[in-house]
């Protein structure tokens, strides 16, 4: 299982050899109680559900203003995580990654009616000349603009399939559940550009495909629904749903044949599947992902064309594809923790084990070495683990009390340095969070485990 974890940072900038990764040095404010939660004052963002409350009280992330969020030195590193296993799935279908400005001209809004359609949601400035600009909420415009810019593309260059990974700013009439509905907050969004409208119905699959593939590696349970085109416009979408009672979509599904669609999208008189006539049922669901086949609507509006293979100009046909990058994060937290502990997809945990030394002054405290010389054989032995492993030195805390935070922390594996340390050979004590096993191992048994 962890041999297919995503290491955090590739080993040549992994921790030097010998270098322990400490609790008590990590910025992690801890053992918040509900009570004590720093709430922005005006109750917009008042605690709501299950992952907000969880990566508030073991300090994932702290509130900043309404609607946005500290993200702190375990959720990024989650997000890291996460976003190579994005890179990972839009490079294998020939995604390549660019980054545009936040800062987008208030122009580009105006040529395709969004700057006065998106209302009150656009968050717009001005600079110092008095020039107008909106911060990206998504980027449709900007990238068609930046595509119709290169004035010399052929046929025999497309299909483009530009990505993101990029803050958005929208602000939100009620934001709320955390990272779930920011103000501010990560998206990859992809941009796709092909020569013909089947050549773009065929990437439209491969991109969905990749969506599928990246939520089983995941191990969440999606549910890829047929939605409506709403204010981006365009012929074909589907929007990939997290079934989670906190979600604030409602779904039509039929469990016999999979089919899924927004509620708004049927007849309000059907009861029954439109594929196999099979009984709907409803849920609710977590928005995580949104693909829109687009044609022509925006590269028309900028031009955006390319040489065919009659060497006439025509336009590129489109698609764009969201990803709720901090979203998922949260509704993952969601969708895996019990009420009182943090839970991960494996591939995702900020990091894979945490140790635990005897308490200070204890019988075992003469094994405390143990658990250092654990740390560095895992760390010499399995080139992943580098940097996913975390000692928690704050021996002044009982193996009891550490443990219930390590619980809450969701660490997939907690290794503790207990009373059968003293035995000949040492046993560890192994907590498997994921599975909820705990087992008994000699170093070479824990090696073997991991
Ligand atoms: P919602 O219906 O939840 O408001 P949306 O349909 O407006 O989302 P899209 O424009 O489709 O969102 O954006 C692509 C993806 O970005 C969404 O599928 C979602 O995962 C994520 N996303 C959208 N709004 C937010 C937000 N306020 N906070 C966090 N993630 C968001
Ligand atoms: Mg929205
Ligand atoms: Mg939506
Ligand atoms: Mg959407």
């Amino acid at each position: 299982q962890l041999s297919r974890c995503v290491p955090h940072r590739c080993h040549h900038c992994a921790p030097e050899k010998g270098q322990r990764l400490v609790l008590s040095k990590m910025f992690q404010p801890q053992n918040l109680r509900e009570d004590q939660m720093p709430i922005p004052e005006g109750k917009s963002d008042s605690l709501t559900c299950k992952s907000q409350r969880l990566m508030l009280q073991v300090g994932l992330i702290l509130p900043a203003s309404p609607g946005c969020y500290h993200l702190l030195p375990y959720t990024v590193r989650a997000m890291e995580k996460l976003v190579r296993v994005i890179d990972q799935e839009m490079q294998a279908i020939g995604g390549q990654k660019v980054n545009l400005p936040s800062l987008c001209p208030a122009e580009l809004w105006q040529a395709t009616g969004r700057w006065d359609l998106m209302g009150k949601e656009l968050l717009k400035l001005r600079d110092r000349h008095g020039k107008e600009y909106c911060l990206g909420p998504t980027h449709e415009e900007a990238v068609t603009a930046l595509v119709a810019s290169q004035k010399k593309l052929s046929y025999k260059q497309l299909p483009f399939l530009l990505y993101q990974v990029t803050r958005k700013f929208r602000d939100e009439p009620r934001p709320r559940f955390g990272l779930l509905r920011g103000r501010e907050f990560y998206m990859k969004d992809m941009y796709t550009f092909d020569s013909s409208p089947e050549a773009a119905q065929h990437t439209y699959r491969l991109v969905c495909d990749a969506y599928c593939s990246l939520f089983d590696r995941l191990g969440l349970p999606f549910l890829k629904a047929q939605a409506d085109v709403g204010s981006i416009g365009g012929m074909l979408s589907h929007e990939f749903q997290l079934p989670a009672d906190v979600g604030e979509d409602q779904l039509a599904v039929c469990p016999s044949c999979n089919f899924s669609a927004n509620i708004e999208l049927l007849d309000p008189s059907q009861a029954n599947c439109p594929t196999c006539q099979g009984p709907l049922t409803q849920t609710k669901g977590i928005e995580v992902g949104h693909t829109f086949y687009l044609g022509t609507k925006y590269s028309s509006i900028f031009n955006a064309q390319f040489t065919n293979a009659h060497g006439k100009p025509s336009l590129a046909e489109m698609g764009c594809y969201g990803l709720g990058v901090t979203r998922i994060l949260a509704a993952a937290i969601e969708v895996f923790s019990t009420e009182d502990c943090i839970r991960w997809p494996s591939l995702l945990a900020p990091y894979q084990v945490c140790l635990l030394p005897p308490k200070k002054g204890s019988k075992e405290t003469e094994a405390t070495e143990l658990t250092g010389h654990l740390y560095d054989h895992i760390t010499e032995v399995v080139p992943q683990l580098r940097g996913e492993v975390v000692l928690d030195d704050r021996t002044h805390l009982t193996i009891g009390n550490r443990l219930k935070d390590a619980d809450k922390l969701g660490y997939p594996f907690v290794i503790i340095t207990g009373k059968r340390a003293l035995e000949d050979p040492a046993h560890f004590e192994v907590w498997c969070q994921n599975t909820g096993e705990v087992v008994f191992l000699t170093q070479e048994g824990v090696m073997e485990l991991l």
